[in-house]
């Protein structure tokens, strides 16, 4: 079983040296943000995230949770790193000082929860959900919820939840049916939830349940849906606590990973609530939940596949097995070609995907602190179409990469005791949570590309385009890494082209070909930050950067992925230009 070691260096590669410091602290709130700063930050992060958290992740997964007399029981451990986590802060990291929270931007609190999501997938849901649920109150609550609660959560005092999932309802949130009652100055909630993440623990004092419901005079669909917040315990107006409210944990679900996790079906049985944001406008704040929520997929994509890496590489040192090529002496598995191309197909789609999650949280920074209206608009554009990629393209790509770590153990990553397998098993909710990744095609072909023409795309575009004209291709590397970006690019127009072509005289085609949309783009946008890095690598190499062997390194793996990577563009192209013909020749009976 191996340790887990954050990945600090290659953390402030990307925010030092591929998103800037120097014009992230330039923005409001974010002045004295820089390098030394951050790097305190993430040692400290580092700190907790190795010796305090990941104790607890083999435990989590053996001893999983159980419900016992209406009590939800907890790994060993659980208590002690939650209180440790909430007593140094990290809880709050990115919200308000107003509220108790440090005001810290995204940019920052997205590597933080990249180590705590590594040391310990299951238990980091707790305060990642906890995150989600705050961010929807900070923007939608009014004064009096977000005073009595905010504090609270924001200590990590209470934890909270998303409750949108019914048995009818999953990513179709038009068919629920939770009601609200009016009632006095608070609305009875009553139906009933499942998969609810955290819905219960003894782990903080008290639950808030951010739950989606009906009004009595609701619109039918998605227009008629509100947000509540329903505490596990009510609060009295000067915050302490009073009775227990009507919700109940109804069962736990037994999973094929996150067993560490308390995964709940509620029961809502008149339980008193408090309207957050404005009568059937639940979507929109769902959606600030949401979209949060699924760049934070994203960036747990991330961490599992750097945990299975860590794991991999250590096992492919140690393993010893077969003789070099000229049949010599025996040697550990690293030195067999197989084996590098397996621990480089891993290095090098990490490298990228934190690249292209971190830079997202940047552009959410943008959208929120940047002064002009205007600035704010194109930043939030950017993030809006990002959102599904980096949700849909990095958890797709978090399933290959914790299979190859588990195979980079050979049979040993079947058998449980080397804890292969959990990061595998773990990895497999990324692509199903948040929306599944078919719900996250739809939302990038459909809401993010072809309602507005292509035009937030067709801008992306263009700022690869620039960057590959600013390429040093005199560098070999670069040059090559250049040539198949440029090639790729093609691809990518001609298969925009082609669906905006078609999209309107061939009714399935959008649907037909939108996961490979998002995965084309998802490569493609990977294949800049490669080329981005390559040259920022060769840059620092060329003018004697102390740290050379990190930037050989950072320039192999985005060589790596230029040559046996990005080529992926070409196939998911081919086949979008295909159309939707075969995809939808069957009738349901000739399945
Ligand atoms: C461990 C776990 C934790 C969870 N945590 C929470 C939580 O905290 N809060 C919460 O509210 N929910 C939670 N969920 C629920 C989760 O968000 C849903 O399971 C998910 O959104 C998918 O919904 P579903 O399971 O009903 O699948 P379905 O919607 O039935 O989908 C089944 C399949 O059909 C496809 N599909 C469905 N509709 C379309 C469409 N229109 N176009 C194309 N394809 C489509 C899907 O992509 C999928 O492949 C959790 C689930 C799990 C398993």
């Amino acid at each position: 079983m191996s340790q887990y070691e954050a990945p600090v260096k290659d953390m402030m590669f990307v925010l030092d040296q591929l998103i800037g410091l120097d014009d992230l602290n330039k923005l409001k709130d974010c002045e004295g943000i820089n390098n030394e700063f951050i790097e305190s930050v993430l040692t400290s992060a580092a700190e907790i995230g190795s010796e305090v958290i990941a104790p607890t992740n083999v435990d989590g997964d053996r001893y999983g949770v159980s419900l016992k007399n209406g009590v939800v029981e907890v790994p060993p451990g659980y208590q002690e790193a939650y209180d440790k986590y909430i007593q140094g802060g990290w809880n709050g990291l990115g919200f308000k000082p107003e509220f108790g929270g440090q005001g810290l931007p995204a940019t920052i609190a997205i590597p933080v929860n990249e180590i705590i999501m590594a040391a310990n997938f299951s238990w980091s849901h707790l305060a990642l959900l906890s995150q989600a649920a705050m961010r929807a109150m900070e923007i939608h609550a009014n004064d009096e919820l977000k005073n009595l609660y905010l504090p609270k959560m924001v200590s990590g005092k209470f934890s909270g939840t998303m409750v949108l999932t019914e048995s009818q309802a999953g990513s179709d949130l038009a068919a629920l049916n939770t009601t609200a009652e009016p009632e006095e100055q608070h609305y009875k909630i009553t139906g009933q939830k499942i998969f609810i993440t955290w819905g219960d623990h003894e782990l903080t004092d008290n639950i808030i349940h951010m739950v989606l419901a009906r009004l009595p005079d609701a619109p039918e669909g998605v227009k008629g849906i509100s947000l509540f917040l329903v505490p596990k315990y009510l609060v009295n107006a000067d915050g302490s606590l009073g009775k227990r409210n009507r919700v109940e944990t109804v069962s736990l679900e037994h999973k094929l990973g996150i067993h560490g996790c308390a995964t709940c079906v509620m029961n809502y049985d008149a339980a008193e609530g408090y309207l957050v944001g404005q009568p059937n406008q639940g979507l929109a704040c769902m959606f600030t939940m949401m979209n949060d929520a699924r760049i934070g997929v994203g960036n747990e994509s991330v961490a599992i596949a750097e945990r299975s890496y860590q794991q991999a590489l250590a096992y492919a040192k140690d393993r010893i097995q077969g003789t070099t090529h000229d049949g010599g002496k025996r040697v550990s598995i690293i030195h067999h070609p197989d084996v590098r191309r397996m621990l480089l197909t891993m290095k090098s789609q990490i490298e990228v995907m934190r690249a292209m999650v971190y830079s997202t949280a940047a552009e959410l920074d943008y959208s929120r602190k940047s002064e002009s209206t205007e600035d704010q608009k194109r930043h939030g554009d950017r993030v809006d179409l990002m959102t599904p990629i980096v949700k849909g393209w990095c958890s797709e790509v978090c399933q290959e990469l914790t299979s190859i770590g588990l195979q980079i153990h050979g049979g040993m990553g079947y058998i449980e005791e080397t804890g292969a397998a959990q990061h595998f098993r773990d990895a497999r909710i990324t692509t199903i949570y948040e929306g599944t990744t078919g719900i996250q095609a739809n939302d990038l072909v459909g809401r993010k590309i072809l309602k507005d023409k292509g035009l937030a795309l067709q801008t992306l575009l263009q700022d690869i385009e620039l960057t590959i004209s600013e390429l040093d291709t005199d560098h070999s590397i670069i040059a090559r890494i250049e040539h198949e970006l440029s090639e790729s690019i093609e691809s990518v127009n001609s298969s925009l082209n082609y669906l905006m072509n078609h999209y309107q005289d061939d009714q399935h085609l959008a649907g037909a070909v939108s996961y490979n949309f998002l995965m084309m783009l998802g490569t493609l946008i990977a294949g800049w930050q490669a080329a981005r890095s390559a040259q920022i690598a060769v840059q620092q190499i060329q003018s004697g950067a102390s740290d050379r062997e990190f930037y050989e390194s950072k320039l192999v793996g985005c060589q790596f992925f230029a040559e046996q990577i990005l080529p992926k563009v070409h196939a998911y192209g081919k086949s979008i230009r295909t159309g939707s013909a075969a995809t939808m020749a069957l009738s349901e009976d000739q399945f």
